[in-house]
């Protein structure tokens, strides 16, 4: 079953890169693997997912422990008490969203000599039930935080509304191209911001259409989760 859902999510994936004009290698499928166990991982790796998504540490911190050789993501909400455990278990944190969490990413990370690659997580339809910041907020901070040494500061993430009709998440996923954009041309030094982690299972062809170099898809590969949590 995993097998199938990601050989279809694959193709979409293609397909939505033909319609768009861009190159397939720009897209890295995260397979986002919360409340799953690690034999649904095993049966991704086997389908070829090398990178994986999760949004609580306790997890990840079991997960690491008996997955190797692929690539772990904190997509979820993260709290500064626990970033100590992330070095050396996961290469990017996609919802950096506030000081106290980025200085305390610079203190754990360069406590253990590692660089670590960040995305800054942007509330673009101004959910109350989201994290994040608002897009307005985000240059400022953006500036803020880039004097961090071991914060590498990658791009911008962002959680679009469940919908039923993914053409209606379309306007965020092209406001936070946009953003990306508007960022860059600050010329903050350090900061030079490639990527874009927008789309789940609902909407990822249309976040592809609109720059997303990350798509984050969970029940689209692994099936339905059984509980419901903010995200
Ligand atoms: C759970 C989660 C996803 C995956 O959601 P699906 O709708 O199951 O694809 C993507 N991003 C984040 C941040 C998540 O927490």
């Amino acid at each position: 079953m995993i097998k199938e859902n990601i050989e279809i999510v694959q193709k979409n994936i293609e397909e939505a890169c033909k319609r768009a004009g861009r190159d397939r290698s720009e897209v890295t499928l995260i397979a986002v693997s919360k409340t799953k166990p690690v034999s649904d991982l095993r049966e991704a790796m086997d389908a070829g997912m090398t990178v994986f998504g999760e949004n609580k540490v306790q997890e990840i911190r079991e997960k690491t422990e008996e997955i190797k050789g692929v690539d772990f993501h904190m997509i979820g909400h993260l709290q500064a008490n626990k970033v100590k455990y992330l070095p050396g278990k996961v290469v990017m944190i996609h919802s950096v969203d506030n000081v106290k969490l980025a200085q305390e990413i610079e203190k754990q990370f360069a406590k253990a000599d590692i660089k670590i690659d960040v995305l800054i997580e942007v509330n673009m339809a101004a959910e109350d039930t989201k994290f994040g910041l608002s897009p307005e907020e985000a240059p400022s901070f953006v500036s803020e935080i880039s004097l961090l040494p071991h914060l590498n500061i990658r791009g911008l993430m962002t959680i679009a509304p469940y919908t039923d009709d993914p053409e209606s998440n379309r306007v965020y996923f092209k406001g936070l191209r946009e953003l990306k954009d508007k960022i860059n041309a600050m010329n903050i030094p350090g900061v030079n911001m490639d990527t874009l982690s927008m789309g789940m299972t609902g909407d990822y062809e249309v976040a592809i259409e609109e720059g997303a170099t990350f798509v984050r898809v969970g029940t689209g590969i692994f099936g339905e989760r059984n509980y419901n949590t903010k995200i």
